[in-house]
């Protein structure tokens, strides 16, 4: 029998454990932990709540997660309530899938003003993420700031955007919902160091900025290369352009008409935030593209900015014992190999890149180097005692392990509090999930 635990129940996670299955049968069990009770990781607080037919992948970790030799142990920190060591001592490989929680830092001055949240923060609190639940953002100004030109600062600018209504069948919390209502942000401007041809937004999610109902996109013409040029873009890319060229070409008159403006501020890197306390504005210094990298003109100007969220990329949380490689913000691995036994998958492998789907060839390949491992006599050939150890060492020390049937009470009330329409309506606090198993 072989013995694997992944830490990390989200896309990484369940992918890695339906490889596992599919590579060794019944003679596996596995343990897939998560500091939360709850299972799915950023399918669950990082995907945009008005994204449900991604989140229904969830259904396919499901099935993984309720078969015979597959289990969800949740509410037990790895690190803190088991070390890693602990755990290599107990399975034969364990998979760190613990993604990239952290907020890469803008390390910027001004950075530490009120009213300035990295994504992580502010995608978790509208995602009613326990640690970010809290955060009360002060959406009473004007002028929202979204630093990046990815997916993310897409998510988080339609997030501003949305009336009540557009969160119809969204699974928003209701605090988020509440302060969204009350927003008085009637600009958001989108800053990207580089120009139209180095965004990161992918086609579909750009697409959807044209059709909301109470704001509308603005790109300057002037920032558009000629048209020629995008015949050497890769298709994606070329996608996402026609559609920046589509908003350059909506008529002045017609952005009037529309309560909010996200405007694409090209070209422009972020220097400085300024404020009294609190965010008030962004100093900004020209770029031009050299060789594909911004360089600075040394011509700087000041963007109005009420809120600032800067949607610039993660970083792994670093485990003790647990090499770290601080430059890239991941575990130091080679090919997803940490130490004998010890593995990294997802965006704790590979930092955040690539869609929910590039997951499962990740979760197939990290299978792939534990069988080489077992065949080669690297790992496996010691008796590890598995989930029958990790469940004494937790009965010793009190930990409360939260497991699949018990998420399916939390998932159960969640969908009976949902408000009409929604599918559920989120626990966010760890003592309300677990009031709802108990
Ligand atoms: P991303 O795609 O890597 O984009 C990060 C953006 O931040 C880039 O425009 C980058 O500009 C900019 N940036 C980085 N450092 C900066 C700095 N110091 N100052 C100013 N700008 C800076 O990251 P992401 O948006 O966080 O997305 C992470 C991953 O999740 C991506 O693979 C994304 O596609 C995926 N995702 C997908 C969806 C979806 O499919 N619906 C939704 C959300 C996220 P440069 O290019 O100039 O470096």
């Amino acid at each position: 029998m072989r013995h694997i635990a992944i830490i990390g129940s989200g896309p990484a996670g369940y992918y890695t454990a339906e490889a596992a299955q599919k590579a060794f049968g019944e003679d596996v069990r596995i343990d897939v932990f998560d500091s939360l009770p709850v299972p799915y990781g950023l399918i669950r607080t990082g995907v945009a709540p008005d994204h449900q037919s991604i989140k229904g992948v969830s259904r396919r970790f499901e099935q993984t997660a309720l078969t015979e030799n597959v289990r969800f142990v949740g509410n037990v920190s790895v690190g803190t309530d088991v070390t890693v060591p602990e755990l290599r001592g107990l399975y034969d490989a364990v998979v760190l899938a613990t993604g990239a929680p952290h907020d890469r830092p803008l390390d910027l001055p001004g950075e530490n003003l009120a009213n300035v949240y990295g994504s992580a923060a502010f995608v978790g609190w509208y995602n009613g993420h326990p640690k970010f639940a809290g955060l009360d953002p002060d959406l009473s100004g004007g002028t929202a700031v979204v630093i990046g030109m990815g997916n993310v600062a897409l998510d988080v600018a339609r997030i501003l955007s949305k009336t009540p209504a557009e969160f119809a069948g969204s699974d928003i919390v209701a605090h988020a919902l509440d302060i969204l209502a009350h927003s008085n942000i009637k600009r958001i401007v989108i800053l990207g160091r580089r120009g139209p041809h180095q965004v990161m937004m992918t086609p579909k999610e750009l697409g959807e900025l044209a059709q909301l109902e109470q704001a509308s996109p603005r790109v300057d013409p002037l920032d558009l290369p000629d048209a020629g040029e995008d015949a050497l873009l890769e298709p994606g890319l070329r996608k996402s352009v026609t559609h920046l060229r589509s908003f350059a070409a909506i008529p002045e008159a017609l952005h009037g008409e529309k309560k909010i403006e996200i405007e694409f501020d090209f070209f422009a890197i972020p220097k400085a935030l300024i404020g009294n306390g609190k965010v008030e504005a962004v100093e900004v210094e020209r770029a031009n593209v050299v060789a594909g990298r911004a360089v600075g003109t040394g011509a700087t100007y000041r963007v109005p900015a009420s809120l600032v969220v800067s949607c610039i990329g993660y970083r792994s949380s670093p485990i003790p014992e647990v090499p770290f490689d601080e430059r890239q913000g991941r575990f130091a691995n080679h090919e997803g190999r940490i130490l004998p036994g010890l593995y990294c998958v997802g965006w704790a492998r590979r930092g955040p890149s690539g869609t929910i789907g590039t997951n499962r060839p990740d979760g197939f390949e990290v299978v792939d180097k534990i069988a080489e491992d077992i065949a080669s006599g690297v790992i496996g050939r010691a008796d590890r005692k598995g989930r029958e150890g990790f469940d004494a060492l937790a009965a010793e020390r009190g930990i409360a392990i939260v497991t699949f049937r018990d998420w399916k009470k939390i998932e159960e009330a969640e969908e009976q509090a949902a408000r009409s329409g929604a599918p559920r309506e989120k626990f966010v606090d760890i003592e309300a999930m677990i009031r709802a198993v108990n």
